[in-house]
C-alpha cells in the first residue's frame, strides 16, 4: 500500500486534478462526511438550518446567510442526461478514452436540480441525451497522511456516475 504514495490514479475513473476535495481525512477535511455517506451509497449535500438554502458540492458554511449549522440531506442517485462531451484526444495523463462529462437532472423533486459528472463504465458512443445514469462509488488509492508524529494512509472513495443498464 505505501508503494502508492505519489499521485494516485485507478485506471483511468480518477484524477486528483478532478478531485473537488483531496484529502478525505476527517483530521483534514471538514465535509468528509460527504464521503462516509458515498461509502454507504449515499449521494449527499449539505442544507442550512438557518436559512435553507442548499450547496452543492457541500459547505461547511451557508454561502447565504453564513450560518455554519447545516446538515446533510440525500439527494437522488439517479437522473437524466441533459448533455455531455465526450472527448476522445487530449485526454489527461492517467486516463482512457472516452473521457466524458455530463451535464445530469436529478429530477425535478431532488434538492440539486443539475449536477456535473464523469460517466463511466460507458463506451465510446454508449451515451446520449435522455439516457438514465446511476451514481457509482469506487475506491481510490489512499493519499499518505502525516499529521502529529503519526503516518498512515487515508483511505479513499469518489464518485461518477455510469449508465444504466
Ligand atoms: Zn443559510
Amino acid at each position: 500500500m505505501t508503494e502508492n504514495i505519489g499521485i494516485p490514479f485507478l485506471e483511468g475513473h480518477y484524477s486528483p486534478t478532478l478531485d473537488l476535495w483531496p484529502i478525505e481525512a476527517k483530521e483534514f477535511n471538514r465535509i468528509h462526511t460527504f464521503y462516509d455517506n458515498l461509502k454507504e451509497g449515499k449521494y449527499t449535500t449539505t442544507k442550512c438550518k438557518g436559512c435553507g438554502y442548499i450547496s452543492y458540492p457541500p459547505r461547511v458554511i451557508c454561502p447565504e446567510c453564513y450560518s455554519d449549522n447545516l446538515e446533510w440531506i440525500e439527494l437522488p442517485t439517479r437522473g437524466k442526461v441533459i448533455t455531455f462531451v465526450e472527448k476522445s484526444i487530449a485526454i489527461p495523463i492517467g486516463f482512457g478514452e472516452p473521457l466524458i462529462d455530463a451535464w445530469i437532472d436529478l429530477g425535478k423533486d431532488s434538492p440539486v436540480r443539475h449536477v456535473f459528472s464523469r460517466v463511466i463504465n460507458c463506451e465510446s458512443g454508449g451515451i446520449k441525451e435522455g439516457d438514465e445514469v446511476q451514481l457509482v462509488v469506487f475506491d481510490v488509492p489512499g493519499h499518505p497522511i502525516e499529521w502529529r508524529k503519526e503516518k498512515w494512509i487515508a483511505e479513499r472513495v469518489y464518485f461518477a456516475f455510469e449508465p444504466v443498464s
